[in-house]
């Protein structure tokens, strides 16, 4: 718990613990696998009372090969690359992202708000830097922005492609509102193009931090949690 909430690595908590620092309810707590409910217990550091959070906000650049899920018999998850007790906060992915997709995944505890973010009324909107197999055209941006059918006979909500650079591969931004499955990639089929990269970029009022190499993650900051909310 200590070295979740950043009050040193785990050697540096285990020191802290040999040392006498920490108390569970008065009572000298030295070994660090002592099993604590931070909800009913009351932990000290050097007498001062730690603040237990009861949610954790992680921003994530997911690299590629990763399934964003909680876990898996086969592949390596995103929860599998955090460094925290997941035991203690049970974190898991709000939404998905394709296996071979890279970029902004949230990571949190906090149920209320990824229902809010994956909530289709709220109509949260995405956005994703791709890069396609063909030249994307200005009728590709009116189709997007009419909605396209996909191979299910489903018509997408309108989106936003912005053409960054257009030859025999394309850079584009789109942005859209829902989250079907492999949606972006979808919507190219369904203008016989092929998405062979993709990252997002950002999600509602989050954007990807272009500090975080692929596999990294941070808190977000207090700032960017009140914007979610
Ligand atoms: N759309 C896709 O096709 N894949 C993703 O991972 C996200 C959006």
């Amino acid at each position: 718990m200590l070295a979740n909430l950043g009050y040193g690595s785990r050697k540096e908590v285990k020191q802290l613990l040999k040392s006498g620092a920490v108390m569970i309810d008065d009572i000298v707590v030295k070994d660090a696998k002592q099993q604590v409910d931070p909800t009913i217990q009351t932990v000290t550091l050097n007498g001062e009372v730690i603040e237990y959070k009861e949610y954790i906000y992680l921003l994530m650049n997911k690299p590629p090969g990763v399934l964003s899920a909680t876990e898996d018999n086969v592949d390596e998850t995103v929860i599998d690359l955090l460094e925290i007790e997941d035991q203690v906060y049970e974190p898991f992915p709000v939404g998905r992202l394709d296996k071979d997709t890279e970029g902004l995944l949230l990571i949190t505890n906090d149920g209320q708000l990824a229902h809010r973010l994956l909530s289709p009324k709220k109509h949260v909107p995405k956005t994703y830097f791709a890069v396609i197999d063909r030249e994307v055209t200005d009728e590709d941006v009116r189709a997007f922005a009419e909605g396209v059918v996909l191979d299910d006979g489903y018509k997408t909500k309108p989106g936003k492609l912005k053409i960054l650079k257009s030859g025999t591969h394309s850079d584009v931004e789109l942005t859209i509102t829902e989250g079907k499955f492999h949606q972006v990639k979808r919507m190219f089929e369904a203008v016989g193009k092929r998405v062979i990269y993709l990252q997002r970029i950002s999600m509602g009022p989050l954007v990807l931090d272009e500090t975080l190499e692929p596999g990294e993650y941070r808190e977000l900051t207090d700032e960017e949690i009140e914007l979610l909310k």
